[in-house]
């Protein structure tokens, strides 16, 4: 994809997320690889307010910052380091979002409920609690960033990954749509989770892996 294409998709993505409510003020960092470098989100804008030639280039191996008038995400280790950790990470989305966050405060696993949580999402790894843009944050993260494409950080959010900047987008919205889910449910009664074996069966099925790969591979 060229840089111009990164720039307009992480702009685009950026407007959504702020649109669906995933975040809101100048909350949350969004980025996007291409070859040796990634595209980040500049610190401290509201992600709508993201113009396509603002979004920042950092050089993925040395850490080196191109060519721009703004700051990087206050976010950026964490960004680097789970490129680092796997090299088929392509996108990476982090927000706020209120029954994620909601979550986290009172307890330490999303069951698996409903068919598009387990085709889209799969497993969810939860971060503990640490000061957010430091660099223990970021190792953590990145730490998960290798099995995990979903991960809640207790009491501050939720990152995403993906083999491109849709489908690390619809995974946060619908880890967001699982966590409501999990809430309104919970609030009045105990919600049925899927059972292991209806989990995998979800995940073997030929008419889920058609729609994780048009996901993946639809053209803009
Ligand atoms: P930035 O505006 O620096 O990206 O910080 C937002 C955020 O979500 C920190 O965790
Ligand atoms: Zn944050």
């Amino acid at each position: 994809m060229t840089e111009r294409k990164i720039r307009e998709e992480l702009t685009k993505y950026a407007a959504k997320s702020v649109a669906k409510g995933l975040v809101v003020g100048p909350g949350g960092n969004i980025s996007a690889r291409s070859g040796e470098f990634m595209y980040l989100s500049p610190s401290g804008f509201a992600l709508e307010d993201i113009e396509p030639h603002q979004w920042v280039p950092v050089h993925i191996p040395t850490g080196e910052i191109g060519d721009t008038d703004f700051r990087p995400s206050s976010e950026v280790l964490m960004h680097l380091f789970c490129y680092r950790a796997n090299p088929l990470l392509q996108a990476i989305v982090h927000t706020h979002p209120a029954y994620c966050i909601a979550l986290t405060l009172v307890d330490d696993e999303l069951p698996m409920l409903f068919p598009d949580q387990a085709a889209l999402v799969g497993d969810v790894a939860f971060i503990p609690y640490v000061v957010p843009t430091t660099d223990k944050l970021a190792h953590l993260v990145a730490e998960k960033a290798d099995r995990y494409s979903s991960m809640l950080l207790k009491n501050h959010g939720l990152v995403t990954t993906g083999k491109n900047l849709r489908e690390a987008y619809y995974r946060t919205e619908v880890m967001e749509e699982s966590a409501k889910i999990y809430m309104i449910a919970k609030s009045v009664g105990e919600p049925r989770r899927l059972t292991e074996e209806e989990y995998k069966e979800i995940q073997g099925l030929e008419s889920e892996a058609y729609r994780v790969q048009l996901l993946q591979n639809m053209k803009e």
